[in-house]
């Protein structure tokens, strides 16, 4: 289905002041409602990297896990999820980071990727990028690379997508809201 940029941005609702005062919260999920958005959403990124040469699909807990999964069957590609602490069994590996509203710690699992992958980075936001640069160090301390950073929506007045691009990562999202 084609996208209509339009159409998945009437679906985005704004939210203030939450979770905190100052915050604009851009909530995705009555895409997941909307059979017609998640489709023009899902076919969106299909499109982009069906022909990429891309080993596994990462994505941060907990929204990004609803795009990448539906995106990891349709391009039949390995799915490595990236956890808030304490969710995965087994060894992990941590990486605490800032986030726009506080602090948190992700986990990845111990030998989830490896030298030579080549791993496309979902995530549904992008706003400071510190989460991203979190899941970033997870997966590069563990011999991987970077293909590009996904996600639906970039607050670029939040500086975390031009920080990614600064350091040579390239970025891809679906639409973007200006200020916080
Ligand atoms: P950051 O690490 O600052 O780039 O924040 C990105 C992460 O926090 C994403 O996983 C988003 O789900 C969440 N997030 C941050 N700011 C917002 C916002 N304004 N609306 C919705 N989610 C947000």
């Amino acid at each position: 289905m084609l996208y209509d940029d339009f159409y998945v941005k009437s679906l985005i609702q704004t939210i203030e002041d939450w979770p905190k005062e100052g915050i604009s919260f851009r909530d995705i999920t009555p895409i997941f409602t909307d059979p017609k958005g998640m489709r023009m959403v899902v076919d969106a990124y299909v499109h982009r990297y069906m022909s990429e040469d891309i080993s596994h699909i990462a994505c941060i807990d907990a929204r990004g896990f609803l795009i990448a999964a539906v995106l990891a069957y349709e391009l039949q590609k390995p799915l490595i999820l990236i956890r808030k602490k304490g969710k995965l069994p087994g060894k992990t590996v941590s990486q605490k980071y800032a986030l726009e509203y506080g602090e948190a710690e992700l986990e990845i699992q111990e030998g989830a990727v490896q030298s030579g992958d080549r791993v496309l980075l979902f995530d549904d936001l992008i706003a400071t990028g510190g989460t991203l640069f979190a899941a970033i160090k997870l997966l590069t301390e563990q011999g991987a690379s970077i293909k590009e950073v996904a996600a639906i929506i970039d607050l670029p007045d939040l500086g975390g997508s031009e920080k990614l691009r600064e350091t040579g990562i390239p970025v891809f999202s679906l639409c973007a809201y200006d200020g916080e």
